[in-house]
Protein backbone atom coordinates (compact mmCIF):
# COMPACT_ATOMS: atom_id res chain seq x y z
CA UNK A 1 0.00 0.00 0.00
CA UNK A 2 2.80 2.35 0.69
CA UNK A 3 5.56 2.86 -2.08
CA UNK A 4 9.46 2.61 -1.22
CA UNK A 5 10.34 5.91 0.05
CA UNK A 6 6.80 6.99 1.23
CA UNK A 7 7.05 5.29 4.35
CA UNK A 8 5.62 6.70 7.31
CA UNK A 9 6.34 10.01 5.84
CA UNK A 10 3.52 12.50 6.23
CA UNK A 11 5.03 15.47 4.06
CA UNK A 12 2.93 19.07 4.18
CA UNK A 13 3.50 20.88 1.43
CA UNK A 14 1.40 23.58 1.60
CA UNK A 15 -1.61 25.03 4.38
CA UNK A 16 -2.57 28.02 3.28
CA UNK A 17 -5.98 29.85 4.48
CA UNK A 18 -8.68 31.98 2.90
CA UNK A 19 -11.46 34.31 4.91
CA UNK A 20 -14.29 34.56 2.19
CA UNK A 21 -18.14 35.89 1.95
CA UNK A 22 -19.98 34.12 -0.35
CA UNK A 23 -22.79 35.16 -2.69
CA UNK A 24 -25.35 33.48 -0.09
CA UNK A 25 -23.85 35.53 2.88
CA UNK A 26 -22.46 31.99 4.53
CA UNK A 27 -18.91 33.05 5.82
CA UNK A 28 -16.57 29.98 5.50
CA UNK A 29 -12.69 29.89 5.42
CA UNK A 30 -10.93 27.88 3.13
CA UNK A 31 -7.67 25.55 4.12
CA UNK A 32 -5.64 23.73 1.54
CA UNK A 33 -3.31 20.98 2.56
CA UNK A 34 -1.32 18.47 0.34
CA UNK A 35 0.47 15.19 2.10
CA UNK A 36 1.76 12.07 1.08
CA UNK A 37 0.04 9.29 2.80
CA UNK A 38 -0.91 5.80 2.04
CA UNK A 39 1.56 6.01 -1.00
CA UNK A 40 -0.20 8.36 -2.66
CA UNK A 41 -0.52 12.37 -2.15
CA UNK A 42 -3.61 13.29 -0.53
CA UNK A 43 -4.56 17.06 -0.88
CA UNK A 44 -7.41 18.37 1.32
CA UNK A 45 -9.39 21.64 0.66
CA UNK A 46 -11.43 22.14 3.39
CA UNK A 47 -14.38 25.22 4.16
CA UNK A 48 -14.95 25.53 7.68
CA UNK A 49 -18.07 27.62 9.15
CA UNK A 50 -15.80 29.00 11.61
CA UNK A 51 -14.20 32.41 10.96
CA UNK A 52 -11.83 34.72 12.87
CA UNK A 53 -9.26 34.05 15.25
CA UNK A 54 -10.71 30.34 15.96
CA UNK A 55 -10.43 29.05 12.36
CA UNK A 56 -6.74 28.64 11.75
CA UNK A 57 -7.04 26.18 14.82
CA UNK A 58 -10.67 24.82 13.42
CA UNK A 59 -9.08 23.98 9.88
CA UNK A 60 -5.93 22.67 10.95
CA UNK A 61 -7.38 20.67 13.16
CA UNK A 62 -9.61 18.83 11.40
CA UNK A 63 -6.98 18.91 8.16
CA UNK A 64 -5.01 17.12 10.79
CA UNK A 65 -7.45 15.04 11.65
CA UNK A 66 -8.10 13.84 8.50
CA UNK A 67 -4.31 12.48 7.86
CA UNK A 68 -5.12 10.71 11.51
CA UNK A 69 -7.84 8.80 10.22
CA UNK A 70 -5.17 7.87 7.08
CA UNK A 71 -2.73 6.96 8.78
CA UNK A 72 -4.70 4.33 10.60
CA UNK A 73 -6.22 3.09 8.05
CA UNK A 74 -2.30 2.27 6.95
CA UNK A 75 -1.39 0.77 9.90
CA UNK A 76 -4.26 -1.18 9.83
CA UNK A 77 -4.70 -2.76 6.21
CA UNK A 78 -0.79 -2.74 4.56
CA UNK A 79 0.73 -5.77 4.27
CA UNK A 80 3.77 -4.22 4.28
CA UNK A 81 3.78 -2.82 7.83
CA UNK A 82 4.56 -5.97 10.24
CA UNK A 83 2.84 -4.19 12.68
CA UNK A 84 -0.17 -3.56 10.35
CA UNK A 85 -3.13 -6.04 11.41
CA UNK A 86 -3.47 -7.06 7.69
CA UNK A 87 0.37 -7.63 7.68
CA UNK A 88 -0.23 -10.22 10.69
CA UNK A 89 -2.90 -12.14 9.24
CA UNK A 90 -0.71 -12.80 6.50
CA UNK A 91 2.19 -14.09 9.08
CA UNK A 92 -0.30 -16.18 10.90
CA UNK A 93 -1.66 -17.59 7.73
CA UNK A 94 1.99 -18.77 7.09
CA UNK A 95 2.36 -20.07 10.23
CA UNK A 96 -0.41 -21.80 9.89
CA UNK A 97 -2.57 -20.33 12.48
CA UNK A 98 -5.71 -17.80 12.22
CA UNK A 99 -5.43 -14.41 12.26
CA UNK A 100 -7.67 -12.00 14.52
CA UNK A 101 -10.06 -9.27 13.60
CA UNK A 102 -11.97 -6.63 15.28
CA UNK A 103 -15.64 -6.80 14.67
CA UNK A 104 -16.18 -3.88 12.79
CA UNK A 105 -13.67 -5.53 10.63
CA UNK A 106 -14.93 -9.20 10.49
CA UNK A 107 -18.46 -7.25 9.18
CA UNK A 108 -16.20 -5.27 6.38
CA UNK A 109 -14.64 -8.84 5.74
CA UNK A 110 -17.88 -10.14 4.84
CA UNK A 111 -18.65 -7.15 2.96
CA UNK A 112 -15.23 -7.45 0.93
CA UNK A 113 -16.05 -10.85 0.59
CA UNK A 114 -19.35 -10.86 -0.88
CA UNK A 115 -17.96 -8.47 -3.32
CA UNK A 116 -15.36 -10.77 -4.72
CA UNK A 117 -18.15 -13.08 -5.02
CA UNK A 118 -20.59 -11.17 -6.94
CA UNK A 119 -17.99 -9.59 -9.09
CA UNK A 120 -17.23 -13.35 -10.02
CA UNK A 121 -13.70 -12.88 -8.19
CA UNK A 122 -12.61 -10.37 -10.79
CA UNK A 123 -12.28 -8.73 -7.21
CA UNK A 124 -10.40 -10.78 -4.86
CA UNK A 125 -8.92 -9.99 -1.95
CA UNK A 126 -6.62 -12.65 -2.08
CA UNK A 127 -3.93 -12.31 -4.49
CA UNK A 128 -1.11 -11.39 -1.90
CA UNK A 129 1.19 -14.39 -3.60
CA UNK A 130 0.40 -12.95 -7.27
CA UNK A 131 1.27 -9.23 -6.41
CA UNK A 132 4.11 -9.44 -4.70
CA UNK A 133 5.43 -11.97 -7.58
CA UNK A 134 4.72 -9.19 -9.87
CA UNK A 135 5.76 -6.48 -7.69
CA UNK A 136 4.78 -3.77 -9.86
CA UNK A 137 4.84 -1.48 -7.37
CA UNK A 138 8.45 -1.40 -6.72
CA UNK A 139 9.25 -1.84 -10.11
CA UNK A 140 6.73 1.19 -11.94
CA UNK A 141 8.16 4.27 -13.29
CA UNK A 142 4.83 5.77 -13.20
CA UNK A 143 5.57 6.96 -16.77
CA UNK A 144 6.40 4.87 -19.92
CA UNK A 145 10.28 5.29 -21.04
CA UNK A 146 8.75 7.79 -23.65
CA UNK A 147 8.01 10.46 -21.39
CA UNK A 148 10.68 10.57 -19.77
CA UNK A 149 12.37 14.23 -19.46
CA UNK A 150 15.99 14.93 -21.10
CA UNK A 151 17.48 14.68 -17.98
CA UNK A 152 15.72 11.65 -16.17
CA UNK A 153 16.16 9.58 -20.26
CA UNK A 154 20.12 10.50 -19.48
CA UNK A 155 20.29 8.78 -15.84
CA UNK A 156 18.18 6.24 -16.93
CA UNK A 157 20.10 5.04 -20.13
CA UNK A 158 22.99 4.88 -16.95
CA UNK A 159 21.35 2.42 -15.39
CA UNK A 160 19.04 0.31 -17.80
CA UNK A 161 21.09 -2.63 -17.39
CA UNK A 162 20.00 -3.37 -13.62
CA UNK A 163 16.67 -1.43 -14.31
CA UNK A 164 16.11 -4.17 -17.38
CA UNK A 165 16.97 -6.90 -14.22
CA UNK A 166 14.69 -5.67 -12.13
CA UNK A 167 11.84 -5.50 -14.65
CA UNK A 168 11.70 -9.38 -15.25
CA UNK A 169 8.23 -10.33 -16.14
CA UNK A 170 7.64 -13.43 -14.25
CA UNK A 171 7.70 -17.01 -15.66
CA UNK A 172 4.37 -18.71 -16.30
CA UNK A 173 4.90 -21.25 -14.25
CA UNK A 174 5.68 -18.69 -11.49
CA UNK A 175 2.56 -17.40 -12.02
CA UNK A 176 0.51 -20.76 -12.09
CA UNK A 177 2.45 -21.26 -8.36
CA UNK A 178 1.18 -18.29 -7.28
CA UNK A 179 -2.48 -18.53 -8.66
CA UNK A 180 -2.27 -21.51 -6.36
CA UNK A 181 -2.03 -19.77 -3.21
CA UNK A 182 -5.05 -17.25 -4.34
CA UNK A 183 -8.99 -17.57 -4.30
CA UNK A 184 -11.05 -15.57 -1.88
CA UNK A 185 -13.58 -18.79 -1.99
CA UNK A 186 -10.69 -20.03 0.93
CA UNK A 187 -11.15 -17.40 3.35
CA UNK A 188 -13.45 -17.98 6.28
CA UNK A 189 -14.30 -16.08 8.98
CA UNK A 190 -14.89 -17.78 12.38
CA UNK A 191 -16.71 -16.11 15.08
CA UNK A 192 -20.11 -14.49 15.71
CA UNK A 193 -20.44 -12.60 13.03
CA UNK A 194 -19.41 -15.06 10.27
CA UNK A 195 -22.15 -15.10 7.50
CA UNK A 196 -24.01 -12.50 9.06
CA UNK A 197 -23.34 -8.20 8.62
CA UNK A 198 -26.13 -7.41 10.71
CA UNK A 199 -24.74 -9.50 13.89
CA UNK A 200 -23.74 -6.33 16.61
CA UNK A 201 -21.00 -8.12 18.07
CA UNK A 202 -17.80 -6.17 20.12
CA UNK A 203 -15.78 -9.42 20.26
CA UNK A 204 -12.50 -10.36 18.14
CA UNK A 205 -13.07 -12.65 15.25
CA UNK A 206 -10.95 -14.59 13.67
CA UNK A 207 -9.78 -14.89 9.79
CA UNK A 208 -8.73 -18.04 8.51
CA UNK A 209 -6.51 -18.48 5.22
CA UNK A 210 -5.05 -21.71 3.88
CA UNK A 211 -1.30 -21.63 4.49
CA UNK A 212 0.95 -19.50 1.73
CA UNK A 213 -2.33 -17.59 1.21
CA UNK A 214 -1.91 -13.87 1.55
CA UNK A 215 -4.41 -10.46 1.53
CA UNK A 216 -3.64 -7.32 -0.39
CA UNK A 217 -6.60 -4.86 -0.09
CA UNK A 218 -4.44 -2.54 -1.71
CA UNK A 219 -7.33 -2.51 -4.04
CA UNK A 220 -10.05 -1.31 -1.43
CA UNK A 221 -7.81 0.71 1.10
CA UNK A 222 -8.36 4.07 -0.25
CA UNK A 223 -12.42 3.24 -0.07
CA UNK A 224 -12.10 1.98 3.53
CA UNK A 225 -9.95 5.32 4.03
CA UNK A 226 -12.50 7.48 1.95
CA UNK A 227 -15.51 6.10 3.96
CA UNK A 228 -14.40 7.16 7.38
CA UNK A 229 -13.23 10.46 6.17
CA UNK A 230 -16.98 11.40 5.04
CA UNK A 231 -18.20 9.92 8.37
CA UNK A 232 -15.83 12.76 9.97
CA UNK A 233 -16.45 15.27 7.66
CA UNK A 234 -20.66 14.50 8.41
CA UNK A 235 -19.66 14.77 12.14
CA UNK A 236 -17.53 17.91 12.44
CA UNK A 237 -20.23 20.42 12.94
CA UNK A 238 -17.37 23.09 11.68
CA UNK A 239 -17.14 21.40 8.40
CA UNK A 240 -19.26 23.68 5.97
CA UNK A 241 -17.67 21.74 2.58
CA UNK A 242 -14.25 20.09 1.48
CA UNK A 243 -12.69 18.15 -1.61
CA UNK A 244 -10.64 15.53 -0.61
CA UNK A 245 -8.65 13.24 -2.90
CA UNK A 246 -6.67 10.24 -2.49
CA UNK A 247 -5.14 9.14 -5.75
CA UNK A 248 -7.47 7.73 -7.28
CA UNK A 249 -10.33 8.53 -4.80
CA UNK A 250 -12.43 11.63 -4.57
CA UNK A 251 -14.31 12.82 -2.04
CA UNK A 252 -16.46 15.44 -1.87
CA UNK A 253 -18.68 16.93 0.61
CA UNK A 254 -21.23 19.99 1.82
CA UNK A 255 -20.35 23.10 -0.50
CA UNK A 256 -18.15 26.13 -0.65
CA UNK A 257 -20.36 28.55 1.18
CA UNK A 258 -21.80 29.64 -1.56
CA UNK A 259 -24.32 26.43 -2.47
CA UNK A 260 -21.95 26.08 -5.64
CA UNK A 261 -21.30 22.03 -7.48
CA UNK A 262 -17.96 21.00 -7.31
CA UNK A 263 -16.20 20.02 -10.54
CA UNK A 264 -14.24 16.79 -10.17
CA UNK A 265 -11.74 16.47 -13.50
CA UNK A 266 -11.18 12.76 -14.56
CA UNK A 267 -7.82 12.19 -15.82
CA UNK A 268 -7.30 10.83 -19.82
CA UNK A 269 -5.94 7.59 -18.86
CA UNK A 270 -4.20 8.02 -22.68
CA UNK A 271 -2.42 11.24 -21.55
CA UNK A 272 -2.85 11.17 -17.90
CA UNK A 273 -1.02 14.81 -17.83
CA UNK A 274 -4.24 15.88 -19.13
CA UNK A 275 -7.99 15.68 -18.24
CA UNK A 276 -11.29 13.79 -20.33
CA UNK A 277 -13.55 16.14 -18.37
CA UNK A 278 -14.80 16.58 -15.38
CA UNK A 279 -18.14 15.72 -13.21
CA UNK A 280 -20.25 18.51 -11.95
CA UNK A 281 -21.96 17.43 -8.47
CA UNK A 282 -23.69 18.96 -5.73
CA UNK A 283 -22.62 17.80 -1.94
CA UNK A 284 -21.16 14.86 -0.73
CA UNK A 285 -19.86 12.09 -3.03
CA UNK A 286 -17.03 9.84 -4.35
CA UNK A 287 -15.20 9.47 -7.56
CA UNK A 288 -12.97 6.60 -8.05
CA UNK A 289 -10.77 5.21 -10.45
CA UNK A 290 -8.44 2.86 -11.25
CA UNK A 291 -6.33 3.06 -14.96
CA UNK A 292 -3.77 1.22 -16.12
CA UNK A 293 -1.73 4.85 -16.06
CA UNK A 294 -1.24 4.60 -12.46
CA UNK A 295 1.48 2.09 -11.92
CA UNK A 296 2.94 -0.10 -14.19
CA UNK A 297 6.70 -0.48 -16.17
CA UNK A 298 7.48 -1.66 -19.46
CA UNK A 299 9.37 -3.87 -21.35
CA UNK A 300 9.94 -5.12 -24.76
CA UNK A 301 7.69 -2.74 -25.43
CA UNK A 302 4.56 -3.84 -23.51
CA UNK A 303 3.41 -2.22 -20.71
CA UNK A 304 2.63 -3.92 -17.18
CA UNK A 305 -0.02 -2.36 -15.09
CA UNK A 306 -1.25 -2.61 -11.40
CA UNK A 307 -4.42 -4.44 -11.95
CA UNK A 308 -4.10 -8.22 -12.23
CA UNK A 309 -6.41 -10.89 -13.69
CA UNK A 310 -7.01 -13.46 -11.10
CA UNK A 311 -7.87 -15.69 -14.03
CA UNK A 312 -4.60 -15.39 -15.75
CA UNK A 313 -2.28 -13.88 -13.26
CA UNK A 314 -1.20 -11.16 -16.09
CA UNK A 315 -2.51 -7.61 -15.68
CA UNK A 316 -6.18 -7.21 -16.93
CA UNK A 317 -6.34 -6.97 -20.64
CA UNK A 318 -10.13 -6.02 -21.35
CA UNK A 319 -9.87 -3.69 -23.76
CA UNK A 320 -10.28 -0.76 -20.82
CA UNK A 321 -7.61 1.91 -19.75
CA UNK A 322 -9.89 3.53 -16.82
CA UNK A 323 -12.72 2.80 -15.09
CA UNK A 324 -14.51 5.69 -12.81
CA UNK A 325 -17.26 5.04 -10.25
CA UNK A 326 -19.29 7.68 -8.66
CA UNK A 327 -20.86 6.41 -5.50
CA UNK A 328 -21.66 6.80 -2.14
CA UNK A 329 -19.77 4.09 -0.73
CA UNK A 330 -16.03 3.96 -0.67
CA UNK A 331 -15.88 -0.11 -0.37
CA UNK A 332 -18.36 -0.95 -2.92
CA UNK A 333 -16.57 1.97 -5.45
CA UNK A 334 -13.23 1.21 -4.76
CA UNK A 335 -13.84 -2.95 -4.93
CA UNK A 336 -15.97 -1.95 -8.28
CA UNK A 337 -13.58 0.26 -10.61
CA UNK A 338 -11.14 -2.70 -9.37
CA UNK A 339 -13.20 -5.29 -11.25
CA UNK A 340 -15.05 -3.88 -13.67
CA UNK A 341 -11.56 -3.07 -14.98
CA UNK A 342 -10.59 -6.75 -15.15
CA UNK A 343 -14.14 -7.63 -16.76
CA UNK A 344 -14.29 -5.61 -19.48
CA UNK A 345 -17.26 -3.60 -20.31
CA UNK A 346 -20.37 -5.06 -21.06
CA UNK A 347 -19.90 -7.26 -17.53
CA UNK A 348 -18.77 -3.49 -15.94
CA UNK A 349 -22.08 -2.28 -17.07
CA UNK A 350 -23.98 -4.86 -15.74
CA UNK A 351 -22.41 -4.75 -11.80
CA UNK A 352 -22.48 -1.05 -12.33
CA UNK A 353 -26.37 -1.19 -12.51
CA UNK A 354 -26.35 -4.29 -9.79
CA UNK A 355 -24.76 -2.01 -7.51
CA UNK A 356 -26.42 1.22 -8.69
CA UNK A 357 -23.62 3.02 -8.82
CA UNK A 358 -22.45 5.46 -11.87
CA UNK A 359 -19.92 4.46 -13.71
CA UNK A 360 -17.75 5.84 -16.72
CA UNK A 361 -15.16 3.44 -18.88
CA UNK A 362 -12.64 4.80 -21.22
CA UNK A 363 -11.70 2.52 -23.58
CA UNK A 364 -8.29 1.26 -25.16
CA UNK A 365 -9.30 3.20 -28.47
CA UNK A 366 -10.42 6.42 -26.00
CA UNK A 367 -13.64 5.92 -26.50
CA UNK A 368 -16.33 6.64 -23.52
CA UNK A 369 -18.66 4.50 -22.54
CA UNK A 370 -20.84 5.17 -19.38
CA UNK A 371 -24.31 4.93 -17.46
CA UNK A 372 -27.10 6.93 -18.30
CA UNK A 373 -26.70 8.94 -14.65
CA UNK A 374 -22.68 9.64 -15.60
CA UNK A 375 -24.00 10.80 -18.80
CA UNK A 376 -26.01 13.87 -16.80
CA UNK A 377 -22.87 15.33 -14.94
CA UNK A 378 -19.72 14.77 -17.17
CA UNK A 379 -18.88 17.54 -19.12
CA UNK A 380 -16.49 16.19 -22.16
CA UNK A 381 -13.66 19.19 -22.69
P1 LIG B 1 -6.99 -0.12 -7.82
O1 LIG B 1 -5.96 0.85 -8.26
O2 LIG B 1 -7.96 0.40 -6.83
O3 LIG B 1 -7.70 -0.77 -8.97
O4 LIG B 1 -6.26 -1.29 -7.02
C1 LIG B 1 -5.17 -1.99 -7.56
C2 LIG B 1 -4.39 -2.63 -6.45
O5 LIG B 1 -5.16 -3.70 -5.88
C3 LIG B 1 -3.09 -3.29 -6.93
O6 LIG B 1 -1.99 -2.44 -6.72
C4 LIG B 1 -3.00 -4.56 -6.11
O7 LIG B 1 -2.44 -4.28 -4.85
C5 LIG B 1 -4.45 -4.94 -5.90
N1 LIG B 1 -5.04 -5.73 -6.99
C6 LIG B 1 -4.60 -5.92 -8.27
N2 LIG B 1 -5.47 -6.64 -8.99
C7 LIG B 1 -6.50 -6.92 -8.16
C8 LIG B 1 -7.72 -7.62 -8.31
N3 LIG B 1 -8.08 -8.19 -9.45
N4 LIG B 1 -8.54 -7.72 -7.22
C9 LIG B 1 -8.21 -7.15 -6.05
N5 LIG B 1 -7.08 -6.48 -5.84
C10 LIG B 1 -6.24 -6.34 -6.87
MG1 LIG C 1 -10.07 -0.07 -6.51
Amino acid sequence: MVRKGYRYITLLLCVGMLLGLTACGKRVTKFNNASVSMGTVISQTVYMSVTGFGATDAGNTAMADINEILAQIDETYSWRKDTARIAKINAAATAGEEGSLTAEQAREFQILLDLCKQTDGAFDISLGALTRLWDIDSKATGQPAGQLTGQEAGQASGREEAEQAALMVPSETEIRQALLDCGYEKIEIRGKTAGNTEVDSQEEQTIYLPQGMSLDLGAVAKGIASNQVMEYLHENPNVHGAVISLGGNIITYGDRGDGSSWNVGIVNPLDPDTNIGYLTLKGSHMVITSGDYERFFETGGQRYHHILDPETGYPADAGIKSVTIWCQDGIVGDALSTACFVVGTERALELAEQYEVEILIVAEDGKLVMSEGMKKVLTVQ
